[in-house]
């Protein structure tokens, strides 16, 4: 069955997953107290609604419960992006992500039951820094507060090399989950293999440890 996600608050953050969704064909609701935003998304969205989230009767009368998924992408009004989160909890809504604003605004959003809570500002802060420090790091994320994958092209350095010869596992304690090599995803890599130049190492670990490697061979 076709799952049905509603958006509520089309600013950059919320405009963008309504789009996105779409684009996937899902059917979407999107939701903004904002009637020219609402205008925006009419042609886009499977339906699109003027309301305030904040009032209990209106996601009610909306028949917010039978969406599968709802998320919250309320920016600056934390007090409406908390009061809405709690009211959706309250009605019942299975899976809930939010938009937190800040450190505070998240451990209260955790605290009401929210599902998933997400810092899109923070978390593409901390990705862009990774390649901006290096050009081999293509892509990170994270896993947890401690914990995260990065793709990294393999430079002059690491090319020639097997990952026996690499001994990433006991050195760093990472691990190379997979290379992509052109097209080519290989799953298993072979402990003995070449590493080619241009090959992208998918590795998982530890952010220290992920670090030290970085700083050892990029
Ligand atoms: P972003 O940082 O993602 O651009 P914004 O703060 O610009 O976020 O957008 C948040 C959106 O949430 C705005 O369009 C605003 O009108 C909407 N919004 C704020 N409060 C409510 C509410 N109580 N009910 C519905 N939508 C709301």
């Amino acid at each position: 069955m076709k799952k049905e996600f509603a958006v509520i608050g089309l600013g950059r953050f919320g405009g963008s997953i309504c789009h996105s969704l779409s684009e996937q064909g899902m059917d979407v609701m999107a939701i903004d107290i904002d009637e020219d935003r609402v205008n925006e998304f009419a042609s886009i969205a499977t339906q699109a609604v003027v309301a305030d989230t904040t009032d209990e009767q209106v996601l009610k009368s909306l028949g917010i419960r039978n969406f599968d998924h709802v998320i919250v992408a309320i920016g600056d009004n934390i007090q409406s992006s908390i009061l809405t989160t709690l009211i959706l909890k309250e009605l019942g809504v299975t899976h809930i992500t939010v938009k937190a604003q800040n450190d505070y605004h998240e451990k209260v959003l955790r605290k009401i039951g929210a599902d998933h809570v997400v810092h899109p500002e923070r978390d593409m802060g901390k990705r862009i820094a990774h390649y901006i420090v290096s050009n081999n790091v293509l892509d990170y994320l994270e896993l947890s507060e401690e914990y995260s994958i990065v793709e990294i092209k393999v430079n002059e350095l690491l090319a020639g090399h097997s990952l026996v010869e690499l001994d990433v596992r006991a050195q760093f304690g990472l691990n190379i989950v997979a290379i992509k090599r052109g097209e080519e995803i290989i799953v298993s890599p072979k402990a003995d293999d070449p590493l080619q130049l241009g090959d992208i190492l998918i590795i998982i670990g530890a952010d220290t440890d992920i670090n030290r490697f970085e700083k050892k061979v990029l």
